[in-house]
């Protein structure tokens, strides 16, 4: 059997190290501060940032959500922002995505001050990562170094291949393993012969969006397999045929009427791989644990 990389257990270690540095500012300060904006209902939306607000209670963050309507203007966001850029009190500024269609997600992303971008996106810190400078990296390819390192996978000198070019994952991930000096590979859906590409990978990293895509004749025998994808299953008949028939996982698809599997089909990888990231428990647990960090070294760096 490969050895799972556990992402809660990583996130617990990382939270725990986050306490002591919190309160270092509480009794030099304050706490650090995030501010959450939420515009609309969507559901999804809606847990992620719960799941966000927990985390910072949790750990004595001072967190604050602004839930504006969804039929907000890209001007009336715009001055949401600019009224938390200037607030001493917020360290972090987070604008969930996807944002109503009437707004310029550009244009809000780029009003975040560079200081205050715990996400990572802002074209400012996007340069720091490629020169390699210090600033806050993105969420979860940032996550992804953390379970490789924490879980002793060694990078140095290895194979990596990223399935996926996305802004949010594939890009940064593929430039924060080339930093830890992997030779990368970063392929998209207009890659001829992935399966023999992905094959060559000591890492094989899976960001697509797409159900169990990455089946067993892409994985080399005992490759590191890091499964990125969340995607709901919500055909029995789809969930049934991926998870080879798993009484387990079919009992729980009829409570719940869904399945939540990866971008790497879950019984494929256990025959392949040397270790891997199971979903769900792998790279999800670590973007939170991530954004965490992201604002206690902000509320640091502001602290000077
Ligand atoms: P995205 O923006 O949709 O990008 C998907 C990438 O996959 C694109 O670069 C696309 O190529 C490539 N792709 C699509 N079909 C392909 C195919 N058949 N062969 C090869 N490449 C293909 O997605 P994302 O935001 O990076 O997210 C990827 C997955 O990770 C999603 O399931 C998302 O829900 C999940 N995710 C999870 C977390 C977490 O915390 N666990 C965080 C972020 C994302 P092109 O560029 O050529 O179109």
């Amino acid at each position: 059997m490969p050895r799972i990389l556990d992402g809660n257990r990583v996130r617990d270690e990382i939270k725990s190290e986050l306490k002591p540095r919190v309160q270092a500012l509480v009794s030099t300060g304050r706490p650090p501060g995030l501010a959450v904006v939420l515009v609309g209902h969507d559901p999804g939306s809606e847990i992620y940032v719960r799941n966000k607000i927990k985390a910072c209670h949790d750990l004595g963050i001072f967190s604050e959500t602004i839930t504006p309507t969804d039929s907000i203007t890209t001007e009336e966001l715009l001055a949401i922002v600019n009224g938390l850029n200037a607030r001493p009190e917020i360290d972090g500024i987070l604008v969930q995505l996807p944002l109503p269609r009437q707004v310029d997600t550009k244009r809000i992303l780029l009003a975040v001050s560079p200081r205050k971008d715990v996400d990572g996106f802002h074209p400012c810190n996007v340069g720091a990562l490629v020169a390699g400078l210090p600033g806050p990296r993105a969420c979860t390819p940032a996550g992804i170094i953390e379970l490789l390192k924490r879980g002793g996978i060694p990078i140095a000198g290895q194979r990596a291949v990223v399935v996926g070019r996305s802004d949010i994952v594939g890009k940064p991930v593929s430039m924060l393993l080339l930093h830890e000096h992997a030779t990368v590979t970063i392929c998209h859906s207009k890659t001829p012969d992935l399966k023999s590409v992905c094959r060559e990978a000591d890492i094989l990293v899976a960001a697509i969006g797409r159900a169990a895509m990455i089946t067993g004749e892409y994985i080399k025998q005992g490759a590191t397999v890091i499964d990125v994808g969340t995607n709901r299953l919500s055909d029995r008949a789809e969930a049934a045929r991926i998870f080879g028939n798993s009484p387990e996982k079919l009992e729980s698809f009829d409570k719940r009427g869904s399945l939540v599997v990866g971008d790497v089909n879950p019984v494929d990888v256990l025959e392949r791989a040397g270790a891997y990231t199971p979903v769900p428990g792998g790279v999800g647990p670590l973007t939170i644990a991530m954004l965490m960090t992201n604002t206690v070294a902000s509320a640091e760096r502001r602290a000077g």
